[in-house]
């Protein structure tokens, strides 16, 4: 789960141990289309997110291991947005919203509606999807995920260290207009006023940060403005 993208992200995840339930669910969701992999205990849903981050996960919490609500809270401890509803017989106020509380983003409660489900399942999933989308930022063939913090080019991966992100993320935020020096000094090392030292602070992680991106190829991405500052762009100026 650390790297996301080393790990498939598809399907749903369907945590629940009454195999009538679990059975028609599989079958609805199937033949609407979605690829739906279940696990009936804790302990087997702990396995299967080590291997997979599923799209979307449907969780009961009555589980004959331990209460469902851990699955929710590993997800959110590890910063995963995946979208979660909870299915239960519990149809209790005060666990919903408990529920809702730990990070969940719907709830049915048992009995339900196929159709009811089935309608959630795509509002959650597209909602993530636009989330996802609104997070990631293009420049040519430099992807900048803001939510991950991952960087690629070219389909590459990049390792940055912190500072480095979040300069590329403001440089790729304003992309195709010119950053100043006081810029960077403001709102990526929040520092009120720039002096000398600063100049040159920024000036070598601009240059470690071009050697990452850049490295041997030709194509730069990060222009230098004489007198100006940075401009981050696909093409020179
Ligand atoms: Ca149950």
């Amino acid at each position: 789960m650390s790297d996301a993208s080393t790990t498939a992200r598809s399907g749903i995840l369907l945590v629940e141990d009454d195999p009538r339930v679990s059975g028609s669910l599989v079958r609805g969701l199937g033949e609407a289309g979605y690829v739906v992999s279940v696990t009936a205990t804790l302990g087997e849903a702990h396995a299967q997110l080590d291997s997979q981050t599923p799209a979307l996960v449907i969780l009961d919490l009555g589980l004959p291991d331990g209460d469902g609500v851990q699955v929710l809270r590993r997800l959110r401890q590890e910063g995963a947005r995946v979208p979660v509803i909870i299915l239960t017989a519990r149809d209790s106020v005060v666990q919903r919203v408990a529920g809702l509380d730990e990070g969940a983003d719907d709830y049915l409660a048992k009995p339900f509606s196929f159709p009811e489900l089935l309608a959630r399942v795509r509002a959650r999933l597209r909602t993530a999807r636009q989330e996802a989308e609104a997070f990631v930022l293009q420049v040519g063939d430099l992807e900048i995920d803001r939510l991950a913090r991952r960087v690629r080019r070219g389909g590459r991966g990049i390792e940055l260290t912190a500072r480095e992100f979040d300069l590329l993320a403001y440089l790729a935020a304003n992309a195709g207009f010119p950053v100043s020096r006081d810029m960077l000094t403001r709102d990526v090392w929040h520092v009120s006023s720039r002096a000398t030292s600063m100049d040159k602070i920024i000036d070598v992680h601009m240059s470690h940060l071009r050697e990452k991106l850049e490295g041997g190829s030709d194509r730069r991405l990060i222009h230098t403005l004489r007198g100006i500052g940075f401009m981050l762009s696909e093409t020179a100026p």
